[in-house]
Formats: C-alpha cells, sequence, structure tokens
C-alpha cells in the first residue's frame, strides 16, 4: 500500500545529515562547545543511561561543568549519571535527591556529550540509552587500585646465589617492579624473589594499578610508498595537518595498501599528539590488525570490543580518557569511547553491514564516525575496495575527497575471474563443484597452493523436506525454516538459534526416514569435496563450527602456516585476510545472495563476491576466481567478471535515484512487535491511521515482517521513505508523539535501515 502525503515536512534549521558536510550545515550542526551554563548552582540536569525521556533534576553542592560524572540515587538504586544540562527546575526542591561527583571528579569531554546528543536525536533513541553506550566500563571511574613493586632494600643478603645476584642487577635501575616482572626479568623464579623480599633485601613500593601503555612510534619503520599510494598519503597527511573536518574515501582494490596508506595518516596525527581511533568491523579481523600495526608502528594499540575481559576495559577506558591510549583498534562500540584528543578517525571495510548496531541504541556506526568526527573537527577515512553506495556518491559528487588506489602493490596482479555457467556446466544431483572447478582444484593443489571454496550458508543444506508429503521442518518460535547441521547432528534455527534433533518419522505422514537435505549448505559441499580429494587437507570456516574469535584466529592462522590445503566457508572468511599461497577461489553458487527483497541486495552480493575473490593471489603467485552461476549476464556478474566496477556502481546509483531511494532520499523502518498477534497487528493499524500527512512523505505498510514472527513474537513493518530536503526525524517525532501504544507491544525505530527483515 502507497499513499502520499501532502503536509510539508521539509527541513528545518535543526536539519541533520550524517553525510551532510556542507559548510553550512557544519556551522549549523556545530556544537555549542561551552558548557551550558546550570543555571541553579545547587542544582544540575543529569542523564542517567536509561531509556528515560530526559536528564532529571538533582540536587549538587557546587556547580558542575557538563560531563561531571556523578554518583545518583535513583528509587532503590545508585547509579552512575553524567552532568547534561541545566535544570528543569520544576521540581519543588524540597524533593531533591543528591547526586554527587564520583571521587577525582572524572568528566566526559564535552565533545562527547555532544555526539550522544547527535546520535540520539538522529536514531529517535533517548540521550539515556545512548549515554549507556558510553558508560559501559563504570569500573573505569572507581579509584584506581595500586600493585606492590619493590625495589633494593636496606639489607644485604646473608647468603648470595647467581640467581639472587641477577635479581639485585635487575633493581639497579632504581625503577619498582612488581615480584612478577622481576623474577621474569631476572629469568629465574619466583621463590628466589619471594626469598629476597622475605630477608629484607627487596622492600616494598606502591606501582599503579597498570603499566602505561606503549606509545606508538610514528617513526618505528618507514614504508617507500609507490606513487599513488604516495599521492594518497600526502592528502591524508595535510587534512591530519590542518587539523579540521575533512572527509575522505580511500577506494583501493585489495591488496592496494589502503592499510598502508592511512598508517600514514596515523603517523601524522601520532605526531602531532593526537588520539585515533580505527574501527575494523570484526573482532575476528583485530588480531592480524594488531601485529601489522605493532610491525609499523613498535607496540600494538590498544583494544576495544566484546570480547575483553572487566580488566582490560577498565584499563583501556581509562587510558584513552586520559590521552595515555593514543591508538585505540575497535569495533563500532568505541565511537563511545571518552577521547580528549581525537586527531583522526578511520573506518576500515566501511561498506561492512557489520557496522550497524541492530539492538538497543540503532546506530550505524560509519555514519556516526563521519558525526564524531565533525564534532571533533577532525578528519575521518573510510576504507574499502567496494565502498557503499552512499559513500561512492558522496565521494563522485565531490564531497568526500576520493584517493584511489587502482592497483594491488608490487608483483601481485588481480585475480583472472572467470564464471561459469551453471545451465551448461551441469553437475549431478545433490553436487555442486563443476568439473571446471574441480579442474581448478586439482591444479591448484598440485604446485602446492591453497584453494577457498565459498557459499554463502552455514549448515548442510538450505532446507530439509520429507520425501514422501513435502513436510518442511520449520520453527516454532520464527517463520524460519530448519537448516540441518550435520557437524552437530542438529536441526537448528538460524534466527533464534532452537534446536531440535531431526525426527526418525515425519512429524506429517508417519513415514519412517523420510527427510531429504535440499539444496548446499557449507558442510555438505564439504562433503563433496571429501569424497572428491581425500588426501587434502580441508577445513570448514562457519560462524557455528568455528565458536568465537579465538577459535576463528586458531582457523586462520593454520590457514596463513599452510596447515590446511582448502577452506570451505561462509562469509566469515571473506574479509581482511591475507593468505599468500591461496591461489584459488571457487564460488560454488553466486546466485545466492541472500539479500532477496532488500534495496541493496545487488549492491552486498557484489560486494560480498568481490571480497572473496580479492582473497585469490594476493603475494607474487597469480590468483583465479572461479564463479558458478545461473545468471552469467546480470550486471553483478558482468561486473564481477569484467572488474568494471565502476559502470555497476553508477547503473545501481541510477536506480536509486530513480526510487528516491537512499542517499538520494531518506528511509526508516517502524517495527511492532509483541507475544499477541493481534495485539500487533492492530496496533500497526492504528500507527497507520495517525500518520501525518506531508510533501514528500510515503508511507508504506503495516505489513507482516519478512519473518513475521521471530523468537514467539509477531512482527509487523512500516517503512517511511521520504524526499531528501525533509527531516525524517522530525516527521517520525511528531508522529510518535501523538501515540500511545499497548504496552505489550514494542516499537523500534530504524533509522537509515540496512536489514529489511
Ligand atoms: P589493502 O588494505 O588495500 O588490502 P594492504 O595495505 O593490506 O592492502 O597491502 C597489501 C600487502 O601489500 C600488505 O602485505 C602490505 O604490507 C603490502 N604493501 C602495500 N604497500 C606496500 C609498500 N608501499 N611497500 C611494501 N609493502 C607494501
Ligand atoms: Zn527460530
Amino acid at each position: 500500500m502507497l499513499r502520499s502525503r501532502d503536509e510539508d515536512h521539509t527541513r528545518t534549521d535543526a536539519a541533520i545529515d550524517p553525510c551532510d558536510t556542507s559548510p553550512e550545515t557544519v556551522a549549523m550542526n556545530a556544537p555549542a562547545l561551552k558548557p551550558p551554563s546550570l543555571g541553579h548552582p545547587h542544582r544540575a540536569g543529569v542523564l542517567l543511561p536509561l531509556p528515560l525521556g530526559s536528564a532529571y533534576d538533582y540536587s549538587v553542592e557546587m556547580e558542575l561543568p557538563r560531563g561531571t560524572l556523578v554518583e545518583a540515587p535513583l528509587g532503590p538504586r545508585r547509579c552512575i549519571g553524567v552532568v547534561w544540562q541545566a535544570p528543569d527546575g520544576s521540581v519543588d526542591p524540597s524533593k531533591l535527591k543528591t547526586a554527587v561527583p564520583l571521587a577525582g571528579k572524572p568528566r566526559l569531554p564535552e565533545s562527547l556529550c555532544t555526539f550522544i546528543d547527535w546520535v540520539a536525536r538522529y536514531t529517535l533513541t533517548s540521550p539515556g540509552l545512548v549515554l549507556a553506550l558510553a558508560l559501559r566500563t563504570p569500573q573505569a571511574f572507581a579509584p584506581e587500585g595500586s600493585r606492590r613493586g619493590y625495589i633494593r632494600g636496606g639489607t644485604i643478603p646473608a647468603r648470595m646465589t647467581p640467581e639472587r645476584e641477577r635479581v639485585l642487577q635487575v633493581t639497579s635501575d632504581g625503577l619498582a617492579r612488581s615480584a612478577s616482572a622481576l623474577a621474569e626479568e631476572a629469568n629465574v623464579s619466583p621463590a628466589v624473589v619471594r626469598g629476597l623480599i622475605g630477608c629484607g633485601a627487596l622492600s616494598e613500593q606502591s606501582l599503579p594499578e597498570f603499566d602505561r601503555l606503549a606509545c606508538p612510534d610514528p617513526a618505528f619503520t618507514t614504508v617507500a610508498l609507490n606513487f599513488e599510494q604516495e599521492a594518497a598519503a600526502r592528502t591524508l597527511r595535510g587534512a591530519v595537518a590542518s587539523g579540521q573536518f575533512s572527509a575522505a574515501l580511500l577506494d583501493g582494490v585489495t591488496g592496494s595498501g589502503k592499510t598502508e596508506v592511512y598508517f600514514e595518516a596515523v603517523a601524522e596525527a601520532l605526531r602531532r599528539e593526537k588520539q585515533i581511533l580505527i574501527l575494523l568491523p570484526e573482532i575476528a579481523l583485530t588480531v592480524q590488525f594488531l601485529d601489522r600495526f605493532a610491525e609499523r608502528f613498535g607496540c600494538r594499540p590498544a583494544e576495544w570490543h566484546s570480547d575483553l575481559s572487566q580488566k582490560e576495559r577498565r584499563r583501556t577506558y581509562r587510558a584513552v580518557m586520559r590521552g595515555e591510549a593514543r591508538v585505540v583498534v575497535g569495533a563500532r562500540s568505541a565511537l563511545f569511547l571518552p577521547f580528549p584528543q581525537l586527531g583522526l578517525l578511520i573506518v576500515d571495510e566501511e561498506h561492512e553491514q557489520a557496522y550497524k548496531q541492530e539492538e538497543g541504541a540503532i546506530y550505524h556506526a560509519r555514519d556516526m564516525a563521519v558525526v564524531r568526527a565533525r564534532i571533533e573537527n577532525c578528519p575521518v577515512v573510510l576504507a574499502s575496495a567496494t565502498p557503499s553506495l552512499e559513500t561512492y556518491v558522496n565521494a563522485s559528487t565531490g564531497r568526500y575527497k576520493w584517493l584511489k588506489l587502482p592497483r594491488r602493490h608490487g608483483a601481485a596482479v588481480l585475480p583472472e575471474i572467470r564464471l561459469i555457467d551453471l545451465r551448461h556446466e551441469r553437475t549431478e544431483a545433490g553436487t555442486w563443484l563443476s568439473q571446471p572447478l574441480r579442474n581448478a582444484i586439482t591444479a591448484a593443489l598440485g604446485c602446492g597452493e591453497q584453494a577457498l571454496l565459498f557459499l554463502n550458508r552455514r549448515g548442510y543444506a538450505a532446507l530439509t523436506l520429507c520425501e514422501c508429503c513435502g513436510h518442511k521442518m520449520t520453527c516454532s518460535h520464527c517463520s524460519a525454516w530448519l537448516v540441518e547441521h550435520r557437524y552437530h547432528r542438529k536441526l537448528v534455527c538460524h534466527h533464534c538459534g532452537y534446536q531440535t534433533a531431526l525426527p526418525h518419522t515425519c512429524p506429517q505422514c508417519q513415514t519412517p526416514a523420510s527427510f531429504m537435505a535440499c539444496g548446499p549448505g557449507v558442510e555438505r559441499v564439504a562433503e563433496e569435496f571429501a569424497t572428491m580429494f581425500p588426501q587434502a587437507r580441508m577445513a570448514i570456516a562457519s560462524s557455528d563450527i568455528l565458536h568465537g574469535p579465538a577459535e576463528t584466529q586458531a582457523a586462520i592462522r593454520a590457514m596463513e602456516k599452510h596447515e590446511i590445503d582448502v577452506v570451505i566457508g561462509t562469509q566469515i572468511v571473506a574479509k581482511g585476510h591475507h593468505f599468500p599461497q591461496l591461489t584459488l577461489v571457487g564460488i560454488v553458487d553466486a546466485d545466492l545472495g541472500g539479500f532477496d527483497g532488500d534495496l541493496r541486495a545487488r549492491e552486498r552480493t557484489f560486494q560480498l563476491l568481490h571480497q572473496v575473490s580479492g582473497r585469490a593471489g594476493r603475494a607474487e603467485k597469480p590468483g583465479q576466481v572461479l564463479i558458478q552461476t545461473r545468471n552469467p549476464d546480470d550486471m553483478v556478474m558482468q561486473a564481477l567478471a569484467s572488474g568494471e566496477r565502476n559502470a555497476f556502481y553508477d547503473q545501481e546509483r541510477l536506480y536509486r535515484q530513480r526510487a528516491g531511494a537512499p542517499p538520494f532520499g531518506h528511509l526508516a523502518a517502524i517495527i511492532l512487535s509483541g507475544a499477541d498477534g493481534g495485539l500487533v497487528r492492530q496496533a500497526g493499524r492504528m500507527l497507520a491511521k495517525a500518520a501525518p500527512s506531508g510533501r514528500g512523505v510515503k508511507l508504506w505498510g503495516p505489513a507482516p515482517a519478512f519473518y513475521q514472527m521471530l523468537r514467539g513474537r509477531t512482527r509487523e513493518r512500516l517503512l517511511v521513505q521520504t524526499e531528501r530536503h525533509v527531516e525524517i526525524q522530525a516527521y517520525l517525532r511528531a508522529w510518535l508523539a501523538a501515540i500511545k501504544l499497548p504496552n505489550a507491544v514494542r516499537l523500534t525505530v530504524d533509522v537509515d535501515p540496512v536489514s529489511f527483515f
């Protein structure tokens, strides 16, 4: 259902657009850098990290600047909150509770507070929920602990041994060290150190809880850049030196040296004593990255992601806040760290969907990185071999600098890409590796090289169905088929994780052993491969087989060390990795993008297949990519085979432009969900009815979401599309403010949605 609206919701001066970097908008959106005066000296508006409507008034002992962390009572609880704004003043003073600054009066930087407000406004999330992203590590504000350290004591030990002498030798510089550090440096057992402590030859001193972080050295190694790399690096160094906001797309084929080039910008920011944030889409990519960083800068950067221990988080958070952590490499949540001197932001693999946070505060870390850079008034660099269409448009219209690296560095050349037309190259029923692909595998293995077979589907088969009655096994909580995982001997729902054993008889027609697998999954391709190449060392790489980042990294290492000949994997193997011996990539089913019904379906298929192809031939040995498809004439396949990437992008851009789709218009999804389906559908109708009319606004829905049922909750979707000049947030705010939904129905707003399920 499509309706056009009349009333005008054109952009007001509150217009916000993360991609809009024209000087006027920058000025318009420029934060009030002066902390707001807090009116009554003994009152403050304190924001709590909770999904509340706004800040609450508290009484405070003295005037506290915005950003000051306080402990504030809320009902029976005590929370950490932040002095945020001038008090509302309407609360009776006698009813006010008192908030107390934390010991040492730690304070979030003003720019972070501005950023939080901005994100909240743009995503229609309560500011408290966004603040919660910045306060996930409250232990960081506790008074710093201490460790015991030891220096040379007054006593000379009665009995001297070579070990004891070594320890005392180490202490001769007068620096305090922990007992374990002493033992390690002197290469003695801990007992030797304990003995020296016992006899008074070492005396105790208090050490800070953590050693200082090492500072990356911009001149640790230098790299001779090639001509294009140098040109791009020069631009980026200049951007850093200017100390002003700018955005650049570093657009280079895989292996062209994008990382090498943005490291030059990092070095420049280090020389200027700035902090640097590098965002990566996935934790699994960080280990290789940390080592590489250390090779260039002499030490590892600080890390920030969900896999850190509490202690590591506390250490890093504090070090960031003090300005001691100079370079942080992290996942999207690192955007909310309290950098006091941020001088450069880098978003690597900027097109990755993993940058979109889909739960809680829903935001796109790539777009918000641009916003944070603008607030910090520093450059942001977006790097990719296959940029998002949004970024491509910003680069081609000159809003972003467009830095191009068209060649692989050194001897490495781009792989040869060939399409295999599955309509002609038939495979036997239940098999998926065509003859040309098999031949190529044989050849690669024959030369002692490695191969990667890619299929974007986990598990054994796409679906499992009864041969007699056609009954399909579906999830009881979601409207999705269950996927057979032979490896774990289970049927699994890929949405909610529900698992069950494959029944012996069909629940519908009672025929025993009637279930058969339809279509390929990585496990099934692996089975086929193993029968065909029994000698080859093979590993499956998919998220349900490799549990967590540690196992994924172990698999990557095994591949690097050539302990594996062939990897058969899903998209977790597509990205970033560099395997010098990998010369063959086979894409088992290119038509299986899995992004149907999605505005970005083609773009994503292209990006994914291009990324996978980029794994081939990254070193001296040339690579080859074979793409099995039933649609060899499709623009996506043609662009991949011919390497005419921009022709494909320009066509996609035209489609989007005609449809008024992002970035040529704005889009927001509203999802209603609840356990009671009838209630959810009713709420959807009510919501649609209440939608204000507006010029340049289109509304679709309510309609059942693609997955109508997820985790036992029924889901209805509405989609709002507006023309570019309309401020979609203002429209949504006006609409939703007038609505009261039943408590049992949850409403989620997703501005700039990337998932249409
Ligand atoms: P990208 O990030 O574009 O995929 P990388 O920066 O990872 O490319 O570079 C690919 C490989 O080429 C890396 O091993 C890198 O060290 C090497 N490389 C790139 N540029 C240079 C250079 N100028 N000198 C030496 N090695 C380089
Ligand atoms: Zn399910």
